[in-house]
């Protein structure tokens, strides 16, 4: 039927405002220049018409979590000068054609996906660049849930370092679900520290969302993933 509302273009150019104003006050209380954070914007269940509205108002990177809404998405915006973030669960079976559209994949945790990300990235005109998503889920809640476990961190950037069609970044994590995500993302601080000591190049940690980019902010996040608080409440079901 008809295009956006009318009044969407506003709402979201408001919502970033507020977004904008946050990070800059988090970057601010941290001691950290404005230009250290990467706002990336979650437009998972939102149409293709929002993320054209995003990168008019000045949105860089868009972040999206299933494969077949992020790869439709992707090729209706081709011709916008945006990142697609891929952040979702990734089936082994899902991820060389991830690599056909995505420009990082942020959720690599387990060895199997190496090796179906490095024949997708084969296809591409240049290097895939990975996250690792460490787990900081304490072991009674990991069940189910994504991430490496730290211990294991070391071997899966390995595995992806060894490969030349995959560049290895950084890392990824989530605040673990019902607790304070300031204690987590002060034990990702600690992974991190260590993990930059053994990868250099590998500099970005994607950490903090709509409700905690202030704590993500504070102990060291270079990218904040903001999906509700620019874009609304999701839909239930799509
Ligand atoms: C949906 C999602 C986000 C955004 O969460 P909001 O609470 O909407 O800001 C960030 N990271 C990941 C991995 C997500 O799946």
């Amino acid at each position: 039927m008809s295009g956006p509302a009318v009044g969407r273009e506003d709402e979201l150019a408001a919502n970033l405002a507020t977004v904008e104003a946050r990070i800059a006050a988090a970057c601010h209380a941290a001691g950290r220049a404005r230009e250290e954070v990467t706002l990336t914007v979650v437009t998972k269940f939102f149409p293709a018409s929002d993320v054209r509205l995003l990168a008019a108002l000045g949105v860089t990177d868009v972040g999206e979590n299933r494969h077949q809404e992020a790869e439709q998405k992707a090729a209706e915006c081709g011709d916008l000068d945006v990142r697609w973030h891929y952040i979702g669960g990734l089936q082994s079976n899902k991820a060389a054609a991830v690599a056909g559209y995505a420009d990082v994949v942020e959720s690599v945790d387990r060895a199997k996906l190496v090796s179906p990300l490095v024949k997708g990235a084969a296809q591409r005109d240049r290097p895939l660049d990975v996250l690792l998503q460490v787990s900081l889920d304490p072991p009674e809640q990991s069940e189910g849930r994504a991430g490496v476990h730290p211990d294991d961190l070391a071997a899966l950037a390995q595995k992806v370092t060894g490969t030349g069609e995959l560049e290895l970044r950084g890392l990824m994590a989530v605040a673990p679900l019902g607790s304070d995500p300031g204690a987590a993302f002060a034990r990702l601080a600690l992974i991190v520290e260590r993990f930059r000591g053994e990868h250099p190049r590998a500099q970005v940690v994607s950490a903090g969302m709509s409700g905690d980019l202030e704590a993500a902010i504070a102990h060291g996040a270079t990218h904040v993933r903001i999906g509700r608080a620019v874009l609304g409440e999701r839909p239930k079901i799509k």
